[in-house]
């Protein structure tokens, strides 16, 4: 596709938007006296609004991924960048989306708040994707899909060779959510954003970046779509204190925690493999193992006796008897091991 191709499958609403601005928009560098935006003038640390546009965050971050900043999207959260995702290409009523499942819930979630249709293509019992059968769910009103790699919750990636299939055959937006990219042993489809101007990636700072809490979600995609969001989002969706303790935290490497993370992945998974409890143990390429219990219920209800939580996903599409349960401490896992020896 196009880059004229995509603008075409932008609502006609969002496509004739005169976005907010604000003063600051129309000055060079920075102002000496601020008495344009009604704040009050008395320093606390806080008393300005932030940069709408996060541009040293921006800056920071595309130059440890390697991004052009014009490419980069900040959401709050990465259900913040799906939410957009449908407000600029999907017209209620008309339009619709088609995801993958079991997947994450959001998207679903986002296109019922929407109003817009949301199909669901089953994975294969072993997880893997059937491309002919997510493209003849699509018609001429589809204009998103959204695949997640690896796939939360069953843990498995999508080839990139299939991801290029996807994007070359379908006329319209293709979403990789790739929040669990750094645990994941293939390569990043972000490389492809220059090839596929109807690419978007996802990703986020809340899973392996360890900032849950500071709601951090990223979106890269050509400059064009990447303008359609960033003129949608309200214009302050990124606080000052999610701005500051992110380049602080974005500083910092995180891949000895990665690389640990993947170790007890494989340590876990090979434990659960010797449970009675457990009949399967499905490879993962992300923080997390899926794994199908005798029965869930049970064992579900028996680790929240002992005080561990872990997602029970027995009653999601191809998930019966799952439980979803996601790598901890060293100490935390032996927990969970201990415990679940200990389960008949
Ligand atoms: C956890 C998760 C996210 C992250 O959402 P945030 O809103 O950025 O915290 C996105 N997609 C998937 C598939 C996830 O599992």
């Amino acid at each position: 596709m196009t880059v004229e191709e995509v603008a075409a499958l932008v609502r006609p609403n969002i496509a004739g938007l005169c976005p907010y601005s604000t003063a600051r928009d129309e000055m060079q560098g920075k102002p000496d006296i601020f008495l344009d935006a009604n704040e009050s003038p008395y320093p606390n640390g806080w008393n300005r609004y932030p940069d709408p546009h996060q541009q040293e965050l921006k800056a920071l971050l595309g130059g440890i991924k390697g991004i052009a900043p014009e490419k980069i999207f900040f959401g709050n959260g990465s259900d913040e960048a799906i939410d957009l995702i449908f407000r600029v290409f999907c017209t209620p009523g008309k339009d619709n989306a088609v995801a993958i499942a079991p997947s994450y819930g959001m998207y679903k979630v986002a296109a019922v708040i929407n109003d817009v249709e949301c199909r669901e293509v089953l994975l294969e019992d072993d997880f893997t994707l059937d491309a002919e059968k997510l493209i003849a769910a699509c018609d001429a009103r589809s204009k998103v899909i959204f695949l997640c790699s690896p796939n939360n919750p069953s843990g498995n990636a999508f080839p990139l060779e299939q991801i290029r299939e996807i994007l070359a055959r379908f006329k319209g937006i293709v979403v990789v959510d790739e929040a669990y990219i750094d645990f994941c042993s293939q390569p990043s489809a972000s490389s492809l954003i220059d090839l596929y101007p109807n690419l978007i990636i996802l990703q986020t700072c809340s899973k392996a970046r360890g900032m849950a809490a500071l709601r951090l979600g990223i979106a890269l995609s050509n400059a064009y779509v990447i303008r359609l969001m960033s003129m949608v989002k309200y214009p302050y969706n990124i606080n000052l204190a999610t701005q500051q303790l992110a380049k602080e935290l974005l500083s910092q490497p995180i891949d000895a925690q990665v690389r640990e993370v993947i170790s007890e992945r494989a340590r876990v998974s090979e434990a659960f493999g010797h449970f009675d409890c457990i009949e399967k143990v499905y490879p993962s390429e992300a923080n997390f193992i899926l794994v199908k219990a005798k029965d869930a219920d049970a064992l579900y209800n028996y680790l929240l006796d002992k005080k561990i939580i872990v997602r029970n996903r027995t009653n999601v599409p191809g998930c019966r008897n799952c439980l979803r349960i996601t790598i901890g401490l060293k100490e935390e896992n032996d927990r969970l091991l201990a415990a679940m020896k200990e389960f008949i």
